[in-house]
């Protein structure tokens, strides 16, 4: 090769460093995958300074031979350029051949690999090759890149804090460890593990690893199918919420993918049973035929259209929706070493101002649950061993109770009825139970067809600006169909002469300014399903009772009784507990009686 032509190649090489490796996780990323193509049943990442010094990657892979490792690091040498269908059918990861070498062009790299006896040993730096040499025969592959970025300054200067870049590599790492759960994964930054899983190829064994004990406790299993789709995985308890989406894992055919309106599908399945704006745990895998999907490759992400979209969110609403119904939710306050995953993830977005592309990869950051513990409580890690065979046992449980048998005991505050049963206290949120009490009571009205209409005495007109006028004005059905009488009346007003019956008493101008409020909020995106949600929520709230309201014991009784018939007695509308409940043992922990 001329000396011009290598100039030309490195020229190349660097440029497309700048498109395919963005960061450090995209070098573990890279390199990741290859350990994966390669069959490995064993991957160690090991970094130096979230990366930025080192980033080592092990596998126990095929290896390669001498010719194979040299021919790695050129450009145009891939034997892996893929096709849309091949990503599905057969078993590689994608954009391979360039990153390699587009790596190789900005950082100083060693790979030591063996595939029988004898082992080679290739060094690079800023793309040059400065030697091969025979090395030991440690069956698979060791690469190590060094000094990321440092013969390209203006990008080294686009590295994010370490903080950020360990961040989203944790994120990667995290994720290609649930979509293979038989692969042994271990994340090791300056001498601290990070992530280790076992490769037993059990899913829950692997959310345990990320998210602790306590999470995978609180995991359901979730199945199901249709003619298309087969999906399975794992859903957290509405009780395991957090701040941003990235607990929520897709798969299809075992690949991470992204796909935002199934994630928010995934979310809303759970809504009223936790507040809209905080995210659930969710790890599902979606088993398709591969003509069922439209993927767009880029080497950062791995977006995808399905040609069936509205079947499959169907299926998993439905799927999560059902699991989570007929399910005790009572949050079981237990005394003893919360790890508060809140205040670990709040500090670490308040550390990362991040670019909006970068947001949905980098946001998860799950530090290391031992670590933690190892400071603070050693004894918790051996409870913390022995109870996972029992997460299946507990789950079961969950099945079989429904909402308690309770007798009242008193009100504290005017706020929380004390209640009690054989087997511990409760505490129920009285404003909470009759938000949802009335929610349903609501929802279930908005549906019914024949409505009992009441005359205004007063007809009650209202302006508008002109953008929601129109808004309105389209949807005079739907409120005709729940029961208004509304007709225009001159220039951007309307006028109301008859409402539904059901409208708080008292409160009927407020509501019905609610409700014609709730349909501008929705615009374009009206759902009468939504609409009603959001008008039953809007109205339990101002009928429930409030806080600090005297209320007597028959009707508290009868409050208990109607919350307990509800369809979700567990959570107010906004998805906060009406409920919670500690444990005649954890009673009797707190107060250090015997065995304590
Ligand atoms: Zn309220
Ligand atoms: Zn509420």
């Amino acid at each position: 090769m001329s000396v011009i032509k290598q100039m030309d190649e490195l020229l190349a090489n660097k440029i497309a460093a700048g498109e395919v490796v963005e960061r450090c996780a995209s070098v573990v990323k890279e390199l990741v995958e290859n350990s994966i193509d390669a069959l490995a049943k064993e991957i160690k990442i090991i970094l130096k300074d979230a990366g930025t010094k080192e980033i080592k990657v092990i596998d126990d892979g095929i290896g390669m031979d001498k010719d194979d490792a040299v021919m790695a690091f050129n450009r145009h040498a891939t034997s892996k350029i893929i096709t849309e269908d091949d990503l599905y059918n057969i078993n590689t990861l994608g954009f391979r051949g360039e990153a390699l070498a587009s790596i190789a062009s900005v950082s100083e790299v060693t790979l030591k690999t063996c595939q029988e006896k004898q082992g080679t040993l290739v060094k690079i730096n800023g793309g040059k090759l400065l030697s091969v040499e025979n090395s030991d025969g440690r069956i698979g592959t060791e690469v190590t890149v060094a000094n990321l970025f440092y013969n390209t300054p203006a990008r080294l200067k686009h590295l994010k804090s370490l903080y950020t870049e360990l961040a989203s590599i944790t994120d990667y790492v995290n994720k290609i460890a649930l979509s293979h759960p038989e692969i042994r994964f271990t994340l090791i930054n300056n001498d601290s593990i990070l992530l280790k899983t076992d490769g037993s190829n059990n899913l829950l064994k692997t959310i345990k690893a990320i998210y602790g004990t306590d999470v995978a406790k609180k995991m359901l299993e979730i199945e199901a199918n249709d003619e298309d789709y087969k999906i399975s995985g794992f859903i957290s308890l509405p009780e395991i919420h957090r701040s941003n989406r990235n607990g929520i894992v897709t798969l299809v055919n075992s690949r991470v993918v992204r796909n935002s309106e199934l994630n928010k599908a995934i979310n809303d399945s759970y809504h009223s049973y936790k507040p809209d704006t905080r995210y659930p745990i969710v790890v599902i895998n979606i088993e398709l035929d591969p003509s069922l999907v439209d993927v767009n490759i880029h080497p950062t992400k791995m977006d995808i259209k399905f040609s069936k979209l509205e079947e499959l969110i169907s299926l998993i609403s439905t799927t999560i929706k059902e699991r989570i119904k007929n399910i005790n939710l009572i949050p079981h306050i237990e005394e003893k070493y919360e790890i508060n995953d809140e205040i670990i993830s709040n500090n670490i977005i308040d550390l990362t101002p991040l670019k909006e592309e970068y947001q949905e990869q980098t946001l998860v950051f799950d530090l290391p649950k031992k670590e933690t513990i190892k400071e603070e409580n050693k004894e918790y890690i051996k409870e913390e061993e022995t109870t996972f065979d029992e997460i299946k046992e507990e789950e079961t449980e969950y099945l079989e109770k429904k909402f308690p048998e309770l007798s009242i005991v008193g009100v504290v505050n005017g706020t929380y009825i004390v209640c009690q049963n054989e087997e511990g206290m409760y505490l129920i949120d009285q404003h909470a139970a009759k938000e949802r009490v009335n929610y349903e009571f609501y929802l279930k009205k908005l549906g019914e067809p024949n409505l009992e209409v009441t005359p205004m005495l007063f007809p009650l007109t209202l302006e508008y600006p002109v953008n929601e006028y129109i808004v309105i004005r389209e949807h005079f059905d739907t409120l005709t169909d729940i029961g208004f009488n509304i007709e225009e009346f001159g220039i951007n007003s309307v006028i109301i002469k008859a409402h539904p019956t059901w409208l708080p008493k008292g409160y009927e101008n407020d509501a019905i300014k609610h409700i014609l409020e709730a349909i501008v909020t929705f615009e374009n995106k009206f759902s009468i399903e939504k609409f009603n949600e959001s008008v039953a929520t809007m109205m339990s709230c101002k009928l429930a009772i409030k806080a600090n309201q005297y209320v007597s014991t028959e009707e508290l009784e009868k409050l208990i009784l109607d919350l307990k018939n509800c369809d979700n007695p567990f959570n107010c509308p906004h998805g906060r507990p009406t409920i919670v409940f500690h444990s005649n043992y954890d009673l009797e922990k707190m107060f250090k009686r015997s065995g304590f």
